[in-house]
């Protein structure tokens, strides 16, 4: 398998650091969402982000100018057609996630690999709904992608081998530090991080203590470099809720439930950085 052209479908917070990663590694991309205005939010976040590295002497302005002039933006998902990898980003829903992965059989070439993004779904679900499960994978980056050095691979039960080689050397190839998983409901990272973040809002909401004194006192006394609930607002909030669902419809086990506080925070649209309010507000 030789990658070449990677195309990226969702160009949210994690679709527009991926479409960095391989721009950035002298891959092709072809970035593609439903919504225009993501595609212009995530160019305008891409240049941004290396505007960054330049100043820091990591990246040449002529370097930044190839990287961005690598990356292709298209409302059409028929835009990936001719990639090698198909990399789902989209919003984390089973039903969309489901419709996205038949479209994609439908248009990629039959020897593509088509990988998600999902923080939380099964991966051996998804490969389901298409004609070659066995060219489907995990490739669950973390935020922010291009700061962070994780990638967890997740082999559905019909991945073969042949395809997580080939993904775990192209993971290397741009970078990053590929860890195996199998698949299961949140993963590793999330299986353990987002009850952690769950418990800490049944504390905010028990008022135990106040939005800063947790994060305070888990970075004080956990030595964790963000806390919990900025943690949250980071990852977004909606996205956090989807993953407790996950793991408590996965493992039907009480100990996931969501906690009431984050679930009504969604309904209200408070989702994070990304809507400037979550449990801590962005000007
Ligand atoms: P986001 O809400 O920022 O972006 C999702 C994007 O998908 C939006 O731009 C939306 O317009 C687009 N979209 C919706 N339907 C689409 C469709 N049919 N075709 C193409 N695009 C479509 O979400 P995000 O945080 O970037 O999360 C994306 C995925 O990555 C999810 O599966 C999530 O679980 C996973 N993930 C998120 C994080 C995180 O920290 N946010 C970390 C790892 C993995």
């Amino acid at each position: 398998m030789d990658f070449r052209k990677i195309g990226v479908v969702g160009a949210g917070t994690m679709g527009n650091g991926i479409s960095q990663a391989f721009a950035v590694a002298g891959f092709d991309v072809v970035m593609t969402d439903v919504a225009q205005a993501q595609l212009e939010r995530a160019n305008t976040a891409i240049s941004a982000s290396l505007d960054r590295l330049v100043k820091k002497d990591k990246m040449s302005a002529g370097e930044k100018a190839q990287a961005l002039a690598r990356i292709r933006a298209s409302t059409e998902l028929a835009a990936v057609r001719d990639c090698e990898l198909v990399l789902e980003a989209a919003t984390e829903n089973l039903e969309l996630k489901l419709k996205i992965f038949r479209q994609l059989d439908e248009l990629a070439a039959p020897q593509a690999v088509i990988a998600s993004n999902t923080s939380s779904i099964s991966i051996t679900r998804l490969a389901a709904a298409t004609k070659h499960p066995e060219r489907v994978i995990g490739m669950h980056f973390f935020n922010p992608v291009p700061v962070m050095a994780l990638i967890e691979l997740i082999r559905g039960l019909q991945t073969s081998p042949e395809t997580y080689g080939a993904v775990e050397a192209l993971a290397k190839r741009i970078g990053k530090s590929p860890v195996q998983v199998k698949n299961s409901p949140g993963f590793v990272v999330n299986r353990l991080l987002c009850p952690m973040i769950n418990e800490a809002v049944f504390a905010l909401a028990e008022g135990l203590a106040s939005a800063e004194q947790i994060d305070e006192a888990m970075k004080l006394g956990a030595n964790h470099p963000i806390g919990p609930l900025a943690l949250a607002d980071l990852i977004g909030l909606d996205v956090e809720l989807a993953v407790m669902q996950v793991l408590y419809e996965g493992f039907k086990d009480p100990k996931y439930r969501p906690a009431p506080l984050l679930a009504e925070m969604v309904e209200a649209g408070y989702l994070g950085r990304k809507t400037k309010r979550g449990f801590f507000s962005y000007a």
